[in-house]
């Protein structure tokens, strides 16, 4: 498994730092983010480290499919049955602050916080 060492969500895939686990699977993790956006905001990563989505490719392309599959899943299981946003911050124009590719998934009745 390509891992980075000093990246935060390779040691959160590796059970080195605590999360609210939502999923696990031998390809992907999904948790609930720490400073939640909605009602119910997790994140659905790879546990393989891939820095930004430009890094991704052909070969990556499964793998991104099944991430899009999980979120509608994981949101109604966890009640969001209203409606739900999926985000993929890419780069500093893109607002991404952990380089470890992660998908956002935001749903719960609004108001949220932000989004
Ligand atoms: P982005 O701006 O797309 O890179 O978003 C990174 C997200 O990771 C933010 O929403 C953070 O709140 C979230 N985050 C950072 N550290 C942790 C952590 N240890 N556990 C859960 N979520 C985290
Ligand atoms: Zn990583």
């Amino acid at each position: 498994m390509r891992r980075d060492p000093s990246c935060i969500f390779c040691k959160i895939a590796a059970g080195r730092i605590a999360s609210r686990k939502v999923f696990e699977d031998d390809e992907l993790l999904a948790f609930h983010d720490i400073a939640p956006w909605a009602p119910v905001h997790f994140l659905i990563i790879p546990k393989q480290h891939i820095a930004t989505m430009y890094d991704t490719g052909d070969e990556h392309a499964a793998m991104m499919g099944r991430m899009l599959a999980l979120a509608p899943r994981l949101a109604h299981e966890l009640g969001v049955v209203n409606g739900f946003r999926v985000v993929i911050n890419t780069g500093p124009d893109g607002r991404q602050e952990v380089q470890h590719v992660h998908m956002h998934v935001m749903g719960g009745p609004r108001p949220w916080l932000r989004g």
